[in-house]
């Protein structure tokens, strides 16, 4: 009778160790919006809010400018601020060793005088590989910016994909992806479509995170481009 009670609690002690391994188990993902805040962020807010959803927004700097109670929002509401600098134009932002370093400083000072903080957290336009170069990137890191590309891509940015389409996409960047950073945009079509994206990561198990100035940055320059550790 002994063996056999020492026999049952084993076996609900690895039982019970099975099913807490399984539980315990937490994916995150960090969703990311570029090009804000516009006049489509308060949807995107509120869409964020019914999931307890937390998100990073890489805004402009003019739009920061144009919009201060959408930049001081998001914020309100709990979500984090990086920059995506001031022309989001492929040819200004990186024309010479120095400009994307500008652009993010430009963008950070409008950002402290609008919200009284600066922040670390850069995503430079289009993603940082191939577009810039070394040095630009050196000069970022340097100045103690950590530079943030994505790992999921649902395509967002080019016109206003189907939400099927978007959904298949963020589907096959996410087999194997041990670090979800979700790019998305502040623009119409993706605020339509926010609720069925978010219901989606919901299913899959997925809990939202904020992108922070502790954690390690992920970007191409660092995974394919000449700043890749060999
Ligand atoms: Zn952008």
């Amino acid at each position: 009778m002994k063996r056999f009670l020492i026999l049952v609690f084993c076996a609900a002690f690895l039982l019970s160790a099975v099913v807490f391994a399984s539980t315990d188990e937490k994916k995150t993902i960090y969703l990311t919006f570029d090009d804000g805040p516009t006049h489509n962020t308060p949807a995107i807010l509120d869409t964020l809010k019914k999931y307890n959803a937390k998100a990073t927004f890489f805004v402009l700097n003019d739009r920061i400018t144009e919009n201060p109670d959408l930049i001081k929002q998001i914020v309100a509401e709990g979500h984090a601020v990086g920059l995506h600098g001031s022309s989001h134009d492929v040819n200004t932002i990186y024309a010479t060793a120095s400009k994307p370093l500008e652009e993010m400083n430009e963008a950070n000072e409008t950002l402290y005088n609008t919200l009284g903080f600066k922040t670390k957290l850069v995503r430079t336009p289009y993603g940082s590989y191939p577009y810039m170069n070394l040095e630009q990137y050196k000069i970022l890191k340097g100045a103690n910016y950590n530079l943030w590309d994505w790992t999921v891509d649902p395509r967002d940015g080019v016109g206003a994909p189907a939400i099927s389409t978007m959904l298949e996409r963020i589907k096959g960047d996410l087999k194997g992806n041990e670090n979800p950073i979700v790019l998305l945009h502040d623009k119409k079509s993706t605020a339509n479509n926010l609720d069925a994206i978010l219901s989606y990561f919901v299913s899959k198990g997925y809990s939202f995170a904020l992108i922070d100035e502790s954690m390690d940055p992920v970007n191409f320059m660092e995974l394919y481009g000449p700043a890749r550790k060999k």
